[in-house]
């Protein structure tokens, strides 16, 4: 069940989640140390978070995180960041690179989904290319009562040559979202671009940080969200931060109806 921190502001609309980060130490290629991640939950405290979800890659052969090795050491984290009086609420999940097995992972409670809840988990595609079973391995996901959330599609090659793909995905129930450092695009422009059709076409559903560390992947949300409220105004904002709410309490989330990415655009030709 949902882990309370006494220290955490209670009153709905006066929180910021973010659902996913490197913020464990020692785990992936977050954090390496908890001091580390004390400096991270300070920073993401002064970015007006107040509730992150931990969610350590788990991706074959590389790093083969446990789900109950993250919930220890999610439970020590907070422990840490309460006797430190750091407002910072930290929480399960994973982000699991897909493979044909998931699900009978999932059935042998390998894989952590969000707040340990069996309601939302964080996939993750190869960055080159879509492999042919991610449609029906999605639709399994679905089949068994959950909802797969695809992180990062805009740093995805495929969907970023035949959006359609990614269209597709989310017309048959995925959720997706976007990382906040695409969305200002600190990396890369072609990355920005992408990231906003998807954004205008209705494809996406969350905004978050994957944070890594302090230095070149931050958290950059509140600069996300900025420039959110400039460009598409304040309801825009309002529907990624309540999604994030509605999926903390196990509901379902806010969803427009998908459009397709106008590939025209998308390859910048005049
Ligand atoms: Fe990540």
């Amino acid at each position: 069940s949902t882990i309370n921190r006494k220290n955490v502001p209670e009153k709905r609309g006066n929180v910021m989640i973010d659902i996913h980060s490197h913020i464990l130490a020692g785990i992936d290629d977050g954090v390496g140390s908890v001091d580390e991640s004390i400096e991270m939950a300070k920073i993401a405290v002064q970015e007006g978070i107040t509730t992150i979800f931990a969610t350590p890659h788990h991706i074959y052969g590389k790093y083969e995180t446990d789900k109950y090795d993250i919930i220890d050491k999610v439970n020590e984290l907070n422990k840490v960041l309460e006797k430190k009086n750091i407002p910072l609420q930290v929480l399960p999940g994973q982000e699991v690179r897909i493979h044909s097995n998931l699900l009978e992972d999932y059935r042998m409670k390998k894989i952590a989904t969000l707040n340990n809840h069996q309601r939302y988990i964080l996939v993750e595609l190869p960055d080159d290319h879509v492999p042919l079973y991610t449609e029906q391995l999605l639709y399994d996901i679905q089949c068994e009562g959950l909802t797969p959330i695809i992180v990062h599609p805009e740093r995805q090659r495929e969907f970023m040559e035949n959006p359609f793909l990614l269209y597709n995905f989310v017309k048959k129930g995925a959720l997706t979202q976007i990382t906040a450092a695409s969305v200002v695009g600190s990396n890369n422009r072609k990355i920005k671009r992408f990231t906003h059709q998807i954004i205008e076409a209705n494809l996406t559903h969350f905004i978050a940080s994957d944070a890594h560390n302090k230095s070149n992947r931050n958290f950059r949300m509140k600069d996300a969200y900025s420039l959110i409220r400039s460009k598409y105004g304040e309801g825009m904002v309002k529907l990624f931060q309540s999604n994030a709410e509605l999926l903390l309490q196990d509901q379902f989330v806010h969803k427009e109806m998908p459009d397709r990415v106008k590939k025209k655009k998308l390859l910048g030709i005049l």
